[in-house]
């Protein structure tokens, strides 16, 4: 809501902006350089499902970087032993496209997020980089030991998805893919019947290289996925306290240890 000058309240929508800058880079060089020229806050529009919404909750950008035009933002390849997408791959194109194969389980998965007219639109990018609880994409992406490619002002750099959160608000970073590595066979099962109370994803490989073999992650509507990997025979645990106004932390507790039981058994059934 917004305050009038006259006390009253006016309900916040897009209607409200202000003029801002609008920039539609054809290069990540050119994108890059809009993010340092840009005036702040500096905001990127993929599909544009989720931006409209924080344009009711009060977002005012500066600058709007239109990212259609940027080269490669639809690619889905497995190579060199990585199963990577594009940042602007939408939900509807990922779980079409055959190279999902690679990670069994990612494809049904993702295919459960949002309802068809979003997923045409949605894309891969915007799900991480909106940064909400709530959006799946980082739980499942966080289980498979992804990293995420970004471009900033200072370069390129590649990180952990699960790190994303900890990107500052204030300092833009442009999502360019995010690769999933397939050594040890990921496969995945993604437990989201409790949604959006609580989620939980189960990756497990076959030992023998540097990834975890077994990697849990929790979350809940409200909180930042909780990421575990465990030793072999291992049970999940939660840190203390790990809970919201909704999901109390003795009962997310329980919850999760089951779900993880079941899961367990699901991917040896497989
Ligand atoms: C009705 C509805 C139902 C939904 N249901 C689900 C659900 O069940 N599960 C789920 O996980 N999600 C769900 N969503 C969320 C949906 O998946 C996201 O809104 C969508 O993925 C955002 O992608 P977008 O391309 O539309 O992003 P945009 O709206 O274009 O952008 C969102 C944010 O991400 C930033 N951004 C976008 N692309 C990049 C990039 N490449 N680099 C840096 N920053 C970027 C923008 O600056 C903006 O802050 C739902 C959304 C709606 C509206």
């Amino acid at each position: 809501m917004e305050a009038r000058p006259d006390a009253s309240l006016l309900a916040t929508t897009q209607a409200g902006l202000e003029p801002f800058d609008l920039y539609r880079p054809e290069t990540v060089e050119d994108a890059v350089k809009a993010m340092a020229a840009g005036r702040p806050p500096v905001c990127f529009y993929a599909g544009g499902t989720d931006i409209f919404a924080a344009f009711r909750e009060g977002l005012r950008p500066g600058s709007l970087i239109w990212l259609d035009r940027l080269p490669g933002r639809g690619e889905i390849a497995v190579e060199h032993g990585r199963l990577t997408l594009g940042a602007g791959v939408t939900h509807m194109q990922a779980v079409a496209h055959p190279a999902l194969d690679a990670v069994p389980g990612l494809a049904d998965a993702w295919r459960r997020i949002a309802t068809v007219r979003i997923r045409r639109h949605a894309t891969l990018g915007g799900n991480l980089m909106a940064r909400r609880p709530r959006y799946e994409l980082s739980i499942l992406l966080s289980a498979l030991s992804a990293r995420a490619t970004l471009a900033t002002a200072s370069g390129r750099r590649d990180v952990p998805v699960e790190s994303l959160w900890d990107l500052p608000r204030d300092e833009p970073a442009l999502l360019l893919s995010v690769s999933v590595p397939l050594d040890g066979a990921p496969r995945l099962d993604y437990a989201r019947d409790l949604r959006p109370t609580m989620t939980q994803a189960l990756c497990l490989r076959d030992p023998g290289h540097d990834l975890p073999a077994c990697r849990a992650v929790v979350a809940t509507e409200y909180l930042q996925p909780f990421v575990a990997d465990l030793a072999e025979g291992a049970r999940l645990g939660l840190p203390d306290g790990f809970g919201d106004a909704i999901a109390d932390p003795h009962w997310l507790a329980r919850v999760s240890a089951t779900q993880f039981t079941r899961q367990m058994e699901r991917l040896a059934a497989r």
